[in-house]
């Protein structure tokens, strides 16, 4: 089994987020980068597939020098190897494009991917990617088994779950439940030091095409500070639930 995981590169939660050049370009001073948490379920899996069927795991990631950091990450949790497409991506119809093309010059049958991105959370990316190569896809996974060339996935639905069979080749969006929380792999210092080692191909893109750009972004409205009302003053909580938060 060759299987290809899409490590999307992106701000770590607790990053401050602004805006500049009049609210058009996110503003990358001082943010720190991690890979996507749903990206790291779908590896965890992938490693999982590595020790217990002897899959090979190559990481790929659509974006600029700035990524390889979050791609040694990968190598470092235990994938094989690693590619980087070499572009700035700004849609996710590009970079569908140009996973679709790595895809095929490395002949993968199972590739997993995170139900979206969390910073600019398009979740467009792993479905696009199926249709460039005409492979099955199942969103939003949250249990995937594969034997020989089928794979038994469940997925989650409003209320329950749905348990799919599904034939390789196959492209899985992936989230918690993949894995569990518990089973996410922190890299050793072992793992840290091989990862320099391993390969990491740097290619260049076949396109420059883009589907949609972005025309402004826009902050939510920052929340007013907290009000401290004294425990036995039931009249001003009242007073202040009624004609400032307007709740009651
Ligand atoms: C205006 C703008 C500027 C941007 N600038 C940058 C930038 O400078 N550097 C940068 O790295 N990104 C940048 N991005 C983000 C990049 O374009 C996204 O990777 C792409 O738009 C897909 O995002 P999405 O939210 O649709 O992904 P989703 O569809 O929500 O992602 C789902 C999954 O697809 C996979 N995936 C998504 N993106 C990638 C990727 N790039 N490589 C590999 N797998 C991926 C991951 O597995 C991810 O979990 C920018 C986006 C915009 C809109």
């Amino acid at each position: 089994m060759k299987i290809l995981v899409c490590i999307s590169h992106v701000p770590d939660t607790t990053s401050k987020i602004n805006f500049t050049d009049n609210n058009t370009k996110f503003d990358t001073n001082g943010v720190q980068y991690v890979i996507n948490p749903y990206d790291e379920f779908a590896l965890t899996r992938a490693m999982w597939f590595k020790e217990k069927q002897g899959a090979s795991v190559t990481v790929v990631n659509v974006g600029n020098t700035s990524t390889e950091p979050t791609l040694r990450k990968a190598l470092a949790i235990g994938a094989d190897n690693a590619i980087r497409v070499n572009m700035e991506p700004t849609d996710g119809y590009t970079v569908a494009k140009e996973l679709a093309e790595v895809v095929k010059n490395g002949d993968y049958n199972l590739v997993l991917a995170g139900k979206e991105s969390i910073d600019y959370n398009g979740g467009m990316v792993p479905g696009m990617l199926a249709a460039n190569l005409d492979f099955n896809f199942v969103n939003a996974c949250i249990g995937l088994e594969i034997n020989e060339e089928s794979a038994t996935i469940i997925r989650e639905i409003d209320g329950g779950k749905e348990t799919l069979n599904s034939k390789l080749p196959l492209v899985i969006a992936g989230q918690k439940g993949l894995v569990e929380e518990k089973d996410l792999k922190i890299p050793n210092m072992r793992g840290i030091m091989m990862a320099r080692k391993k390969p990491l191909t740097v290619i260049e893109p076949t396109t420059s095409e883009t589907a949609s750009t972005s025309a402004s972004f826009e902050k939510p409205e920052p929340k007013s500070a907290c009000k401290m009302v004294d425990a036995n003053n039931v009249d001003e909580l009242v007073n202040l639930l009624h004609n400032e938060a307007k709740v009651i």
